[in-house]
């Protein structure tokens, strides 16, 4: 079934908008990199709280699956807050697109990133032209990043590519044009922990 959206469907509504999602994450990287506070609320209340309210998380974040890139760490954000797509090499197939319309519609998050990183193996792969077992990510990769002039320009195409995948689904395309959903990229820094938004 296809819906068609406008702004007036999310009038009034109490999910967190696309600038203040930005601005939570923002702070929340910068709190990580200055190691300010690293409290989180991960209480058994809140477990509770989550488990009999629902989840209503403020932001998608789509990221690599490298242990080092971590968002609830690296945005300070606690149980329920971020709604967390991880595959290697932040790749966008069908299963990670359902996912992240899954968030979009039936959650609403107003706010849908794709987080890359410096340092990405998936990435270092596809430049090498590994294939085997590994193709499924590799592939995908390497037809993105094609001509990239070094692994950090490739992580930026593979964030765009990313995007791109992601606003050929109809359903993000019409929530993004009615107003109701901000689609970014950003680059995680492995060395030091900071995000750049592009
Ligand atoms: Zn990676």
């Amino acid at each position: 079934m296809t819906v068609n959206y406008t702004a007036d469907d999310f009038d009034g509504d109490s999910h967190v908008g696309p600038e203040a999602a930005m601005a939570r994450l923002k702070e929340g990287n910068r709190i990580y990199v200055e190691a300010l506070d690293h409290k989180r609320d991960l209480s058994p209340e809140r477990i509770q709280d989550l488990f009999e309210n629902g989840q209503q998380p403020f932001a998608t974040v789509i990221t690599c699956a490298d242990s080092r890139v971590v968002p609830e760490h690296i945005f300070m954000a606690g149980l329920g807050e971020l709604f967390v797509i991880r595959v290697a090499g932040n790749v966008v197939g069908p299963i990670e697109a359902a996912s992240a319309i899954y968030a979009c519609e039936h959650l609403h998050t107003r706010l849908l990133l794709v987080l890359g990183h410096t340092h990405c193996g998936a990435i270092k792969a596809a430049l090498d032209g590994e294939a085997g077992p590994v193709a499924a990510v590799t592939n995908l990769i390497a037809e993105v990043v094609a001509g990239a002039a070094d692994p950090y320009e490739a992580s930026l195409l593979n964030v765009q590519a990313a995007l791109d995948e992601l606003r050929a689904q109809p359903a993000l395309r019409q929530l993004e044009e009615a107003g109701a959903l901000q689609l970014a990229g950003a680059i995680y820094h492995t060395h030091c922990g900071v995000v750049d938004f592009l």
